[in-house]
């Protein structure tokens, strides 16, 4: 990894560097996923997610600038784990760039393979949107966390979070979520992160409202705020496998849990018991084995805790980082005990083709997304829960780097509001276009059998396909703007294949039907796939909106 400082800021306005809109979209995303920011440790590339790269190295970043501003709407460029490797010539409605990151012949795919490569300068970590330049800060996984807690609220306890305390780790780009997500569902959170300017950048960023250095205030600041009925965020600066423990050994009760340290990936993501971050960091640079090998004893330890916790009464659940299976590996048996959070809570929105649009305002002006926010809610004003939502996020969410705006669609809602974004730009009623995209936890867009696809109606848990599907028939078919493979997000090397695809909204006839024909295929695949997997609800959507299925009964 390179030590020379760079600042990557991202670029607003309506003056273009490249030759087409499309090509500027993808250079203003690169640069925002790199923002200081948006970006977690953007001196070193990474975006989130423990090692999420934006490009393999600084040369590899300069080589993608550089090939996006020669770029012409006919081309294509070609992306291998965050390096430009081809342009050729397609057709403009052709992607304008295809990226794969950190894909591994299976036998090959585990850390130890991809730690070697990535120190050869082979390869490097894309995580989701990291890699393939979608990210936009923790509003990104904000609205799912919300609509997460929320329905734990309605399931479990009086339909809000009121008078319950939730204890999480982990306040890093995508946990970061996790206070704010609690919060708008009036809950009081203990979030746990040894890293204390991680809990700072969520305060700075309005996501956390306090932290602090000492479990006992912590715990009096909950418990106050619990008795009061107020909603409030602490973050509390400490190691996750011991903090735990020591809640259980005082007896404390505790109504929700969960994490969201990076425990997909042992040697960067999850700080070991006992090691302040400068000793965790020297270690695992002199005997990244060892470190390794603690990481995971910690691991154990945590959700042997989480076990604990379960048994006297919380509400546990995986919040999609792998930290089940490690546990598991380390010799823990009832590390499944508890269930992930899409099985427990999100996939009857899968089946609907439900999933994380999200869209981002290229002219840099928040103005542009609050017209969007307005359309949305002209758009669907039947759905009140989208509207309290787009409600909530303006009042409450700071944008980090370019405007953007997230929200769950489904099939069909996802293709009426691309076109009608599309609409307002061919207008002039945005002041550039507008950036439409995903993440890859999506409802078809994923094989993930310990989070996305955990406990599949059928058992098809591990298969591959479907993501791979996904890609094709966005990219090669539909012609999005950008469009990825990777492997290994959310869950770590060997657990996870996913796709992501982006489309820009220019304005341009051209763009509404490529809008028209990404955004009805890309959802449309999640329908299939659940369908497909028996999920009666999927049969159901996939029959009133004619979702065709060579297969299904008549
Ligand atoms: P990140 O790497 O930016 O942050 C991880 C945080 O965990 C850091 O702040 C780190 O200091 C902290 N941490 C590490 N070890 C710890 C320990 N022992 N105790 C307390 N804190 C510790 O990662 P992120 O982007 O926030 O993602 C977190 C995890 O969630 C990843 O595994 C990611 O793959 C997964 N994820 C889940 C979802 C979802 O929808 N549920 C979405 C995206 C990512």
């Amino acid at each position: 990894m390179t030590t020379k400082k760079r600042i990557i800021q991202a670029k607003t306005g309506v003056e273009r560097e490249c030759k087409g809109w499309e090509q500027e979209a993808v250079l203003r995303m690169l640069y925002n996923n790199l923002d200081p920011e948006v970006a977690e440790k953007p001196e070193d590339l990474i975006v989130y997610g423990g090692i999420g790269k934006a490009a393999r190295n600084w040369e590899s970043f300069d080589a993608i600038v550089r090939s996006l501003k020669k770029l012409e709407a006919d081309e294509t460029l070609l992306i291998q784990s965050g390096k430009p490797v081809g342009m050729f010539k397609t057709h403009p409605a052709a992607p304008r760039v295809l990226l794969s990151n950190s894909v591994l012949v299976p036998k090959w795919a585990n850390w130890d393979h991809f730690n070697k490569l990535e120190k050869d300068g082979l390869m490097m970590y894309g995580q989701m949107t990291a890699g393939s330049w979608i990210y936009i800060g923790t509003q990104g996984i904000l609205q799912g966390t919300y609509e997460t807690f929320a329905e734990i609220g309605r399931r479990h306890f009086s339909n809000s979070l009121k008078s319950t305390v939730t204890l999480t780790a982990g306040l890093g780009g995508m946990g970061g979520a996790q206070p704010l997500a609690v919060t708008m569902n009036d809950g009081v959170v203990i979030a746990v992160d040894v890293d204390s300017e991680r809990i700072q950048k969520r305060i700075d960023t309005k996501y956390c409202d306090r932290m602090t250095f000492s479990l006992d205030e912590a715990l009096e600041w909950a418990q106050e705020a619990k008795e009061k009925g107020v909603p409030l965020s602490i973050g509390l600066v400490g190691n996750a496998a011991a903090i735990h423990h020591e809640i259980i050994e005082r007896d404390i009760h505790i109504d929700i849990v969960t994490d969201q340290t990076s425990a997909h990936d042992p040697l960067n993501g999850y700080v070991p018991e006992g090691f302040s971050l400068a000793e965790a960091a020297e270690l695992r640079e002199k005997d990244p084995t060892r470190y390794v090998k603690l990481a995971n004893e910690s691991m154990r330890k945590h959700v042997e805790a989480m076990v604990t916790l379960q048994k006297r009464g919380s509400v546990v659940f995986d919040y999609g980082n792998n930290i089940r299976q490690v546990a598991k590996d380390e010799g823990f048996e009832d590390a499944f005990s508890f269930p992930g959070f899409v099985p427990a809570y999100i996939r009857p929105l899968f089946c609907e083709g439900k999933g994380p649009f999200r869209w981002v305002a290229l002219s840099g002006d928040p103005e542009d997304i609050y017209r969007t926010d307005v359309l949305i809610k002209e758009l669907f004003p039947e759905n009140e829960a989208l509207c309290r939502w787009i409600d909530m996020a303006q009042e409450k969410v700071a944008f980090q780097g370019l405007p953007s705006r997230i929200c769950w669609l489904g099939y069909g809602e996802r293709k009426k509001m691309g076109l009608a974004i599309n609409e307002l730009v061919r207008k002039g009623e945005l002041k550039a276009p507008i950036v439409i995209g995903r993440d890859h936890l999506d409802c078809g867009s994923v094989a993930s059998p310990n989070r996305e696809t955990e406990a599949m109606l059928d058992g098809s848990d591990a298969v591959g396909d479907w993501a791979i599907l996904n890609a094709l028939i966005n990219n090669t078919s539909a012609g999005a703007s950008w469009v990825s493979v990777h492997h290994g997000g959310g869950v770590g090397m060997g657990y996870s294949l996913h796709a992501g695809m982006v489309v820009v909204a220019d304005g341009s006839e051209l763009a509404k039907e490529r809008l028209e024909r990404v955004l009805t295929t890309d959802p449309g695949m999640g329908v299939i796939r659940h369908a497909d997997a028996g999920y009666e609800l999927a049969k159901d959507v996939a029959k009133e909106k004619d979702v065709v299925i060579p297969m299904s009964e008549k």
